[in-house]
């Protein structure tokens, strides 16, 4: 077991690496992985690194590394080496790296664990289509490399010759068949892969770039990676990283593959290529596409608070036990396990995760109170901070982000300009302007404007339940414009008498307005 940084006695033995390869913006499972690995590290007083996994140049998005940087920034989860921020390994982009690369890929070579193969894409997928046609799958592995164009099936004379003359070839990794491998994944347990599955797969290209699969195990050991905590689709991989590390003579890291997030509408994981009619947002940050322009905001921009981002995230796979759900960043170093995340795929719940923001609302009173100021001053009022205060306190629990708070609240500092046109049809007639008449008489009478004295009024002159609701519809729509809003008597209280009244006014004119059209017209209002 690994000792908590707490009470560390080894020291910086943990070290984990966020390696992602900079093929656009990071989506929810990227950063989740970054997130994990980050609170791994600092839990055993370890070391969080970022790699760049930059091979494939083909899939290359520019602008993806200074998001993924900013990212990391954004969430309060940066990396204590790498990219941007040096380290003992430098370079951290793999492309910069093949020259290392080159030194292990010859001692595979030499070791009889790799083989040049030199068939061009062309000739593999005919390959591919005749083993198709005849019902079969074609795998390039110990089964059939002896049949095909490569360096296992020539002289050394004759691959020199080849080596000189062809301009393209790859070299490969030679499986061994017959082998059930053992594996250990630290989230799920032993993993048993039968080796006559697996094909020779492209470890280095002739273009001078390895691939993902040498350039990550080469990277991983040699930057004295520990532990290895990535996303599920990289089990099928994990075998032949293993192998791979063997055939190098190397202790490979611990492995731990998370689980899957998924979408709650059943169409699968959560995946930069799969966001078609979702309907939350996938990216951290904001994501301008560098070919179509197109802007795809992310929870920054939609106003959530990155403390209740990553809060969020930290448990959309991992279970803490008991019940707390709320954790600051600190707090969740402290709890944080490898054991207790989930095997299976997690369902991804956006009110879940607006939920999350309005717990940290209450953290942020000061940021709202400025927001309000600005409102109000745009439209060139003012208030004091006493009033807006109280204002917060009433409003806070009926909003989920700093920006809703005007919707939410307007009607504390200005009469309702519009009202709900469904309601207003089903009370436009003669008997509402007496009971509105019937509340400004009441009102008028009141000195003492609070809401215990409101309320307590008002059971006594109107007994009946139903009848006491209906006027007091009347009012929160008089009052609010809409049938929503805190409780009446507090807005009552707020807004004051003569406010009161005033927009009681206002809607009895509204009616009668509306009552005139219709008799005129004699349609309904
Ligand atoms: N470069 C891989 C990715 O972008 C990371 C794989 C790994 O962590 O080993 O997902």
């Amino acid at each position: 077991m690994l000792q908590n940084s707490t009470k560390k006695k080894k020291k910086n033995v943990v070290r984990v690496r966020f390696a992602p390869s900079p093929t656009g913006p990071l989506h929810l499972g990227g950063i989740r992985t970054a997130l994990y690995n980050y609170l791994f590290a600092k839990k055993y007083g370890g070391t969080f690194l970022l790699r760049i996994e930059d091979t494939d140049r083909k899939r290359f998005v520019p602008n993806s590394e200074s998001y993924i940087l900013e990212t990391l920034k954004w969430c309060h989860i940066e990396p204590d080496e790498g990219v941007g921020y040096g380290g003992d390994h430098i370079p951290y982009y793999q492309s910069k790296r093949v020259k290392i690369y080159r030194v292990y890929l010859k001692k595979l070579l030499e070791e009889g664990h790799a083989y040049y193969a030199f068939e061009t894409d062309q000739e593999l997928h005919i390959k591919r289509k005749e083993f198709h046609d005849r019902g079969l799958t074609f795998s390039y592995n110990a089964d059939l490399r002896m049949q095909m164009n490569n360096s296992l099936n020539m002289t050394e004379k004759q691959l020199l010759k080849k080596l000189n003359s062809c301009l393209e070839y790859v070299i490969r990794f030679k499986i061994n068949p017959g082998e059930k491998l053992k594996m250990h994944d630290m989230i799920r347990g032993p993993i048993i892969v039968n080796t006559d599955h697996l094909d020779d797969k492209i470890l280095f290209k002739s273009n001078g770039l390895a691939t993902y699969h040498l350039a990550n195990t080469i990277d991983d050991h040699v930057m004295g990676i520990t532990h290895v905590i990535r996303g599920e689709e990289w089990i099928p991989s994990m075998s032949l990283h293993i192998l791979l590390y063997r055939a190098l003579g190397w202790i490979p890291p611990k492995f731990a593959h998370l689980p899957l997030i998924l979408r709650s509408d059943g169409k699968g994981k959560i995946s930069k290529r799969n966001i078609d009619g979702l309907n939350f947002p996938i990216f951290p940050l904001q994501w301008k596409d560098p070919e179509t322009k197109n802007i795809i905001p992310g929870y920054r921009e939609l106003g959530y608070f990155p403390e209740a981002f990553v809060n969020m995230l930290a448990l959309l796979g991992w279970n803490p036990g008991g019940k707390k759900e709320i954790f600051s960043l600190k707090e969740l170093i402290n709890f944080f396990s490898l054991e207790r995340i989930n095997k299976s795929g997690v369902f991804f719940n956006i009110r879940k995760a607006n939920w999350f923001n309005q717990q940290y609302l209450n953290k942020k009173k000061e940021e709202i109170l400025s927001y309000l100021y600005k409102e109000l001053k745009r439209r060139s009022l003012f208030c004091e901070e006493d009033y807006l205060s109280k204002v917060i306190q009433i409003t806070i629990n009926r909003i989920h982000f700093i920006h809703e708070i005007w919707e939410h609240s307007f009607y504390f500092f200005i009469s309702p300009n519009s009202y709900n046109q469904n309601f207003l049809n089903k009370i436009c007639h003669k008997e509402t302007i007496y009971q509105l008449e019937f509340c400004k008489v009441f009102f008028s009478n009141i000195n003492q404007f609070t809401s215990v004295y409101l309320r307590l009024l008002f059971q006594k002159e109107i007994k009946k339940k139903r009848e006491r609701q209906k006027i007091m519809q009347l009012l929160r729509i008089s009052l609010v414009g809409e049938l929503k809003g805190p409780d009446l008597f507090i807005i009552l209280e707020m807004i004051g008498k003569k406010k009161s009244l005033q927009r009681i006014e206002n809607m009895m004119k509204k009616i009668k307005g509306k009552i005139n059209i219709h008799k005129k017209f004699n349609n309904s209002c």
